[in-house]
């Protein structure tokens, strides 16, 4: 039966940081599984058209030049077996993908025994009758690189296929795709130099131009699915692993095109007639090695300065949000969360200065929550803490307008300013308050004068001069607060001056 179920690849597993995705990774993401998607699709099409060749028998695309060597049959259907297996893969289709594996591991393997101890495993002409041999060994017998890039795509896509799957499987997978790019770039080099030896094994079957294109794709596309699939298991790969694939790839290409070289034309003759020994092959590997080195290190060095650079933008980032939560904390009272003390301060600054400049009323209102002493002894303090949050809460919602602010003042102790107010506002406002106070309806059993929490104010309403101070307006409050407390708490007492 086949699964589909993307829950099967949990979020953590290895010991490497767990890196969840911004946006542009998502997007990114998204184009990378366009990108193995569309690689799937030319392998899957590159499969079909030369299986059709050899089905309606068209030279041109089994082997494209006459002169070419023929894309075997088995390779044809390898291919589409890769195209399949990159498309299980991005799906989640994993035993699917396991059955894939193992058919392309005994598809190479196989074909590599029938090389190597030059037996007939009748694999060859399983499907079809191979009726164009250029180049071939054995008709129908694939090249022997050939049959390797199937073993490692194979043993690759066998490697991704487990249900659990961790980041050293999908470095491996890397690993094994970057070395099939660089086996199929030595045979397409091969033809595009006219190196034979570099498509083609001794005298065994040579590999076709168009495979060594397909395995090309096949190369790129493991690599790009290793890393899909290291998103989705949101594992961050290792910034050394680009450089190693890319030194991989250089390398096998530097070793395969050396040997190539040196096989075919150890010595070369020269104008004279005098044999010397050609050090091109010589030249290749120490240039090919050095270009391979340079080029992981020059991207190494790249690479990790990027996540550098980006790991100290979010640094930044989240100190600049840590800042401003710690601006907002410094501005709110901690147990009731309205507005503290330093908020007031500043505003009662700012909005005193305003009505002197515009000749405007402002009103303050000073609250204390009457026997509060008495409500901590009998109800516990935590109990008091509740109550005041309330009572707070209350208060706050008296603040309507933009310029209005309701502030903790002190211990059981609220203040409401009131710009542009005028006596009859305030007092309507405190009424208010004093009534949306006893609708909580907090017993109070220890109250002298109420069964219930209430609250005694003071108003002090101005319309301030040049030379009026904050201390005065807030001097008036007080003196209010503490005639209605004279006056037998749970009431109002107003002033103007
Ligand atoms: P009065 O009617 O005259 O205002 O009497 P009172 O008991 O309210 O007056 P007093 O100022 O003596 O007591 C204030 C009490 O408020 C004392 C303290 O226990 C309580 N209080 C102040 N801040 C807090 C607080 O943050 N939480 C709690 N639970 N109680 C507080
Ligand atoms: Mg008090
Ligand atoms: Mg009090």
């Amino acid at each position: 039966m086949v699964q589909h179920d993307s829950l099967e690849y949990p979020p953590k597993q290895s010991s490497f940081r767990t890196h969840k995705p911004s946006l542009s990774e998502m997007y990114r993401y998204i184009f990378l599984r366009f990108c193995i998607n569309i690689g799937a699709f030319l392998l899957l099409a590159l499969g079909l058209i030369v299986i059709l060749g050899w089905y309606i028998g068209s030279a041109k695309l089994i082997q494209i030049l006459p002169q070419f060597v023929p894309m075997q049959f088995n390779t044809a259907l390898g291919f589409g077996f890769i195209a399949l297996a990159l498309i299980g893969l991005t799906n989640n289709r994993r035993r699917f993908i396991k059955y894939i594996g193992i058919v392309l591991i005994l598809l190479g393997g196989s074909t590599l025994i029938q090389h190597i101890f030059g037996v007939d495993l009748h694999i060859d002409e399983l499907f079809m009758k191979h009726y164009i041999t250029t180049a071939t060994s054995s008709p129908g017998r694939m090249a022997p690189n050939t049959a390797l890039n199937f073993l490692i795509s194979g043993i690759a896509i066998l490697i991704m296929s487990t249900k659990k799957i961790r980041l050293s499987q999908l470095l491996v997978s890397s690993f094994l795709g970057a070395l099939i790019m660089g086996l199929a770039s030595v045979a397409f080099l091969g033809y595009l130099s006219n190196v034979e030896a570099a498509y083609g094994w001794g005298n065994l079957t040579k590999m076709a131009i168009h495979t060594s294109i397909g395995f090309m794709i096949a190369g790129i596309m493991l690599i790009l699915e290793a890393r899909y699939l290291s998103w989705k298991i949101q594992q961050k790969i290792p910034s050394v692993v680009i450089p190693l694939i890319l030194s991989v790839l250089g390398f096998t290409i530097t070793i395969c095109l050396w040997q190539a070289l040196y096989s075919t034309e150890l010595y070369i003759t020269n104008q004279y007639g005098i044999k010397t020994r050609n050090f091109v092959a010589a030249g290749i590997l120490i240039f090919g090695g050095l270009f391979s080195t340079v080029i992981a290190i020059a991207v190494w060095f790249a690479i990790r300065s990027r996540e550098q650079l980006q790991s100290l933008k979010l640094a930044q980032a989240e100190i600049l949000i840590l800042n401003q939560q710690l601006e907002k904390m410094s501005y709110f009272d901690g147990l009731t969360e309205i507005p503290n003390r330093r908020s007031f301060d500043e505003t009662i600054e700012k909005e005193l200065a305003r009505a002197s400049r515009y000749q405007h009323s402002i009103a303050l209102i000073l609250f204390d929550i009457d026997y509060f002493k008495a409500y901590n002894d009998h109800y516990g303090h935590q109990m008091g803490d509740y109550s005041l949050q309330q009572v707070a809460h209350a208060i706050n919602n008296m603040a309507q307008r933009a310029t209005d602010i309701a502030a903790r003042y002190g211990g059981e102790e609220f203040a409401l300013l009131l710009p542009d107010a005028t006596l009859p506002d305030a007092e309507k406002i405190t009424k208010m308050a004093l009534l949306a106070i006893a609708n909580l309806s907090i017993p109070h059993e220890k109250s002298k004068i109420s069964s219930i929490v209430t609250i005694s104010a003071g108003i002090s309403v101005c319309v301030p001069s040049i030379d009026t101070t904050i201390e005065e307006l807030i001097l008036h409050a007080d003196k209010a607060l503490y005639e209605a407390k004279s006056k037998g708490r749970g009431c109002i007492v107003a002033t103007m001056f």
